[in-house]
């Protein structure tokens, strides 16, 4: 750990340089991303053992990993060379007794939250971690650090960073979201936030408390992070907070992205490279694959995430032209993939928003989940529970729409989120594979 001031100074410069950045468009921003790549491919062989005996000169003489590589190769993706069993020792202790501050020689380690497959951490140095703060900040509060400005972050970990970069101007307070529900509206209230950054779950259970009387809190700010901000929940957040929701697309990789000033969202091409994975025939719908052009405690050199984006069509009004995503459309896994009746014999993919629209399109659906649990099964639990039948009938209609085969269709009750759970309402099991990807492409 940093003394609290270096931090402070750290956070700081951080925050000076990520506001000074600008790019007149594609070609100036190209060439920051090339300035910095070289120096990320030139240190790789011999920062990470993964990549000894390489002398790559383009990004494309590196191979494509995945979350799996990660977990399987982790003592050689990282510069430390720790282990991937001693970092989730450390952290599972320190994420049990929630005081958040696990680290190994130095290096903190996160546990990343691990919706399918085996659990990985993250590793950040006191450095890196001041630096994310600072681009976080430049980028969340485009008016700048203006008195009287507090910030409210719900969030699992990693939130007395934040308070310890406070100032006069400027108040942090983190309040932990494994804290019962009751308890995060009344630190909510009792701070007042400005800003109130949190998942979508709990940005929910705000408005619904304020539609209520029971909370009285005005952000002039709002920010959804940590999990996919669904534009059901995105609607009934705005109505009952009388503000836009902005989002902050960030994963255990990386700070990827944030809505700008117009609300839309943008990918953080100044620290990260995105390539592109096309997922349909215009190439718009893409999982990225991402390699950071900043932070080195870890290798993320061409990591392919589970996400799948939907890339807009135009440039922003707001002058910056790094790419606008439209939709977070879920994780990879949030696809169902069903038996194709066009073309017998293949499979084909029915994204998560097509599933949304069509069950909360059926009368009197107020919230659902829907799992994948076989290559031709699917469970749909909705509430209230008498709206079944309709959303069960609705969703076989989407599949056939979609040239795929109709799935069995199980009913499941529907079960809350616990606190700490994350929101997912379209699942695919882990058991059932997923679909084939094709080709790669830059992001633009
Ligand atoms: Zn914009």
């Amino acid at each position: 750990m940093s003394p609290p001031g270096l931090t402070q100074l750290q956070v700081g410069v951080a925050y000076a340089r990520a506001r000074r950045r600008r790019f007149a468009d594609r070609a100036a921003l190209q060439a920051w991303q090339d300035a910095r790549l070289r120096r990320v491919l030139a240190t790789a062989p011999r920062r990470y053992p993964y990549y000894r005996g390489l002398a790559p000169t383009r990004l494309t003489d590196l191979p494509v990993i995945d979350k799996a590589t990660v977990v399987e190769r982790f003592a050689d993706l990282n510069e430390h060379g720790l282990t991937l069993d001693a970092c989730l020792a450390a952290a599972r202790t320190a994420e049990r007794e929630r005081d958040f501050t696990a680290s190994l020689g130095g290096v903190s380690i996160g546990l990343s939250s691990g919706t399918s497959g085996r659990q990985s951490v993250f590793l950040t140095t006191p450095r890196e971690r001041a630096r994310w703060a600072g681009e976080v900040l430049a980028k969340a509060l485009p008016d700048g650090l203006v008195t009287g400005t507090r910030v409210a972050l719900v969030l699992r970990a990693g939130g007395p960073l934040y308070e310890s970069v406070g100032t006069r101007r400027v108040s942090f307070r983190f309040v932990d979201l494994a804290l019962p529900v009751e308890a995060q509206l009344t630190a909510l209230e009792d701070f007042r936030p400005t800003v109130l950054a949190a998942p979508p779950s709990i940005l929910r259970l705000v408005a619904q408390a304020k539609v209520q009387g029971r909370s009285t809190i005005s952000p002039g700010r709002v920010l959804s992070v940590a999990e996919v901000l669904d534009p059901h929940d995105e609607r009934e957040i705005e109505a009952g907070l009388g503000c836009r929701v902005d989002q902050i697309y960030q994963a255990t990789e990386g700070f990827l992205g944030i809505s700008c000033r117009l609300g839309a969202l943008h990918l953080n091409e100044d620290l990260v490279k995105v390539e592109r994975i096309p997922l349909d025939r215009t190439g718009r719908r893409f999982t990225p694959v991402i390699t950071d052009l900043v932070r080195t405690s870890q290798a993320v050199l061409r990591l392919r995430l589970d996400d799948v984006l939907l890339a807009a069509d135009d440039a922003c009004g707001c002058g910056s032209p790094t790419l606008v995503v439209d939709e977070v459309a879920g994780r990879a896994d949030d696809v169902l993939w069903l038996a194709s009746a066009e073309r017998p014999g293949t499979r084909g993919p029915l994204f998560a928003d097509f599933v949304r629209g069509a069950v909360l399109g059926a009368p009197g659906v107020r919230d659902f989940r829907v799992v994948q649990t076989g290559a031709a099964t699917v469970t749909v639990a909705v509430t209230p529970p008498a709206a079944h039948d309709g959303a069960a009938s609705a969703l076989r209609a989407t599949v056939r729409r979609a040239g795929l085969v109709e799935p069995a269709v199980e009913r499941a009750d529907f079960t809350p989120l616990g606190p700490t759970e994350k929101l997912r309402r379209v699942r695919r099991d882990p058991s059932v594979p997923g679909g084939p990807a094709v080709g790669l492409t830059d992001a633009r």
